[in-house]
């Protein structure tokens, strides 16, 4: 099937109008979605994999090879990283929401382009609104120039929390990134720790909200306990 790129254009108008009530039928579409050249391209289109309440959503650049061929994300090498550096701070992948800013693979995996980003973008926009995730994991810089646009480099950034329109984002070192450049496993491994200790102060939060919202027993209430 060829492709018009003039009808790509009229699709980015159209695709901000892109509205789903539930994951099943945001990864129907992506799964017939022909927005962007990518979608003549692909093997599988990769809409993303977890649970739909997911507290962490990991949001990378785009599938590769091996999860082109599953129709799964990180499945290939930097998956089984990432799976490690989740069970580093106790997670693992049933606890998390994993998508890619592309949901098809750009050939040869080269980088995403910004007409491409722009035409997946409602996909990504919806998962975080039906997700609503407590902390979205931004892995690398093609993720963070679109999530945390105008923002500093990744090199700058990894390991922070940033709050956006409601959203709490933890940008991170690409487990790909660290694969090539073993240099970056380090403050990788200490993005994690960042994550986990995110986390874990939110935990605390929450159950001192929790203690504070019980009520007290009244005095009367209490003396019936003993008689
Ligand atoms: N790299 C990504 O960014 N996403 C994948 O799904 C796999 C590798």
């Amino acid at each position: 099937m060829g492709f018009d790129p003039s009808a790509f254009q009229g699709v980015i108008l159209t695709c901000d109008l892109l509205m789903f009530s539930d994951l099943r039928s945001l990864s129907r579409d992506v799964h017939d979605c022909r927005r962007c050249p990518l979608g003549f391209s692909r093997t599988h289109a990769v809409p993303g994999v977890g649970p739909g309440d997911a507290r962490i959503m990991i949001v990378g650049e785009a599938p590769g090879q091996n999860e082109d061929l599953q129709g799964e994300p990180f499945v290939g090498a930097a998956g089984k990283l990432l799976d490690q550096l989740l069970r580093g701070i106790g997670l693992s992948r049933g606890d998390v929401f994993i998508t890619n800013i592309l949901k098809c693979r750009p050939p040869g995996n080269r980088d995403p382009q910004p007409a491409e980003a722009e035409a997946c973008s409602p996909y990504l926009e919806q998962q975080l609104r039906l997700i609503k995730p407590e902390v979205v994991l931004v892995l690398g810089r093609h993720a963070l120039a679109r999530l945390l646009p105008g923002y500093e480099s990744i090199s700058r950034l990894h390991g922070k929390v940033v709050s956006k329109d409601g959203v709490t984002y933890i940008p991170v070192y690409h487990p790909a990134a660290a694969l090539y450049n073993s240099f970056l496993m380090g403050p990788l491994e200490q993005d994690f720790k960042a994550v986990k200790a995110h986390l874990d102060r939110a935990e605390e939060r929450r159950q001192a909200l929790a203690v504070a919202a019980t009520p007290v027993p009244k005095p009367e209430e209490q003396l019936t306990l003993f008689g």
